[in-house]
């Protein structure tokens, strides 16, 4: 009787399985056709901000999908699709395209804005990407300071020598890089030291309950020294609230993002914000 379960419960299990699978192929098919229609991927920009000041430093673009029946797919749910083809190239090319053409009409309205792009393991790992970087750049017209990307720990580590040729590559164009939600993956001291980024960015689960949590705050206190100690700047994601301002700020990390200063915003709203006037980017 027993084995007789078991074996439903397995039946049911690769009957899930294949629901998975077909689920997956499905979003795969709409995914490539998301390509082609403009109307369909978009990004928003989350504004980074200076800690000490509240001063807008960039923002960070966030990709969005509303799917023409189903409404708006996560990033988390469709970017992990994405990755396991090739078709990521393409997505990546045409995140980089809308946040870079965003950045040169900012440019043109007398808005200097960094814009930070995430770049999955898949592409950082590309050996045409940083020249696909570079010609994007020049079609643009938008100078290399003004980009940096933000990529995982697992993507640096995956492949030390091909991602720090590529990030090398991409710093001779000025193209800065962060290393994303850090803390959460398997950082190693004898990377971190060697690595051509400039920025760590740590992760929102850290910051979320650094006011409940000593351990939390004392991870974050010391991956703001460590992070300093190397010369590099530090982020603290998912700052929800004035307790974690204050905690940062007493901290010394330099700058902050989350719901507390703004969720991610559609491009027209952040101009709002642009242009209201030098107050409305000071949020202390
Ligand atoms: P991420 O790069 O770590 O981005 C931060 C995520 O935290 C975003 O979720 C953002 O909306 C969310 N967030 C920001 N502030 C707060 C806060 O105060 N509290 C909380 N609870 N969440 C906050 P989102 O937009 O859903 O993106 C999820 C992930 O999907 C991103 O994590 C990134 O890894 C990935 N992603 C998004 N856009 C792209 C893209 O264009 N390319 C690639 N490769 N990955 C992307
Ligand atoms: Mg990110
Ligand atoms: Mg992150
Ligand atoms: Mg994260």
């Amino acid at each position: 009787h027993e084995a007789k379960q078991h074996h439903a419960g397995f039946h049911r299990f690769q009957e899930e399985q294949k629901q998975d699978v077909a689920a997956r192929l499905s979003l795969l098919g709409d995914l490539r056709r998301a390509l082609d229609d403009p109307g369909q991927l978009t990004l928003n920009y989350q504004p980074k901000v200076a800690v000490d000041t509240g001063a807008l430093v960039g923002v960070e673009a966030l990709a969005r999908w509303t799917h023409p029946v189903r409404g708006p797919i996560s990033p988390a749910d469709f970017i992990p699709v994405l990755e396991v083809t090739n078709l990521m190239h393409r997505f990546t090319e045409q995140v980089l395209t809308i946040a870079l053409s965003q950045t040169r009409a900012w440019l043109d309205a007398g808005h200097r804005v960094p814009v930070a792009v995430n770049v999955s393991t898949r592409s950082l790992l590309d050996p045409d990407f940083p020249q696909r970087v570079s010609a994007l750049l020049e079609e643009t017209g938008v100078p290399g300071e003004l980009l940096s990307i933000e990529v995982t720990e697992y993507a640096l580590m995956s492949d030390p020598d091909t991602a720090i040729e590529a990030l090398k590559r991409l710093r001779t164009l000025g193209v800065k890089a962060s290393i994303d939600d850090y803390g959460t993956g398997y950082s190693s001291m004898t990377y971190l030291k060697v690595l051509p980024i400039a920025e760590l960015k740590i992760d929102r689960s850290f910051v979320m309950d650094m006011a409940e949590n000593t351990s939390s705050r004392a991870l974050v206190a010391s991956t703001v020294e460590l992070g300093h100690q190397l010369g590099l700047t530090v982020v603290a994601e998912g700052v929800e609230d004035e307790a974690a301002v204050a905690a940062l700020r007493e901290i010394g990390c330099d700058t902050a993002q989350g719901y507390h200063f703004a969720k991610p915003l559609p491009a027209d709203a952040l101009t709002a914000r642009l242009e209201s006037s030098v107050q409305a980017l000071t949020y202390t």
